[in-house]
């Protein structure tokens, strides 16, 4: 009966420690699948960009119930009529942004916090804006606990950029504008350059690649896309 006990007591957390490794695996190994049949299968070469696909656990990113779709080849909604971009979208405008020139990310649109944490793998400092403020708090605290202090989050419209911090090397945003906003143009170092989606809400948007030099701007149409609306006001 002693020696029964003993048993237990060393079984039982054995049989829990291998259960959490098994967990973790299962994620790495997803992950890793996702990465070559999504993302490098489709192009992306960038090893820094490969390497933060690789290591952050996009399905911490997403709600409880969705956890079996967070490394589906799509968008996965996030709640509010939000989602978190498809993984490819993610890695491609991390890859196009040249994230190893990059010091200062500004991204509007924190939705997840998930594009944040991958620009957040490779650049000093990233700044992003959500609009609503119940994903606003939950992005601040996934950031947060997942241990980026490398991120800053404020809950505003992106419309206006992050003027005190400004300028940055580049700019992302991750909902599509009907035009691009003036003040992320300025707010752009020169030199940098942003990537934001172009076109009306709930259509066909294009993918806009824009670089700021000599004082002069220039845009070039990288890809159809899909993404929520940005949101005007306040
Ligand atoms: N980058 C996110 C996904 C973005 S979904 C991720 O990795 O999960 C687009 C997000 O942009 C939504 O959360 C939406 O609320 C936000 N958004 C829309 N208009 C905005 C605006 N004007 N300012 C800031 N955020 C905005």
């Amino acid at each position: 009966m002693k020696r029964q006990k003993k048993i237990f007591y060393v079984l039982i957390p054995v049989i829990f420690i291998y259960g959490f490794i098994g967990v973790i695996d299962v994620y790495k190994s997803t992950r890793e699948k996702m990465v070559n049949t999504q993302i490098r299968a489709r192009g992306i070469e960038n090893r820094i960009v490969i390497e933060s696909m690789l290591k952050v656990p996009r399905h911490l990113f997403v709600p409880k119930n969705r956890i079996s779709e967070a490394y589906h080849d799509r968008p996965v909604p996030i709640g509010y009529g939000q989602t978190i971009s498809q993984p490819f979208i993610v890695a491609y405008m991390t890859e196009v942004i040249e994230p190893e020139k990059c010091i200062k990310v500004l991204e509007i649109g924190t939705g997840s916090g998930y594009q944040a944490a991958i620009l957040a793998e490779i650049v000093d400092s990233v700044f992003t804006i959500e609009i609503i403020t119940e994903l606003y708090n939950e992005a601040k605290k996934r950031l947060h606990e997942l241990g980026y202090k490398n991120i800053k989050v404020k809950n505003a419209n992106g419309y206006w950029g992050w003027n005190e911090h400004a300028p940055f090397d580049a700019i992302v945003v991750t909902a599509a504008a009907e035009f691009v906003p003036p003040p992320l143009i300025e707010q752009l170092k020169d030199g940098g350059k942003m990537v934001i989606p172009v076109g009306s809400p709930f259509l066909v948007q294009t993918l806009m690649l824009i670089e700021k030099k000599g004082g002069k701007i220039y845009s070039k149409s990288l890809m159809p896309v899909r993404f929520v609306p940005f949101v005007r006001g306040k």
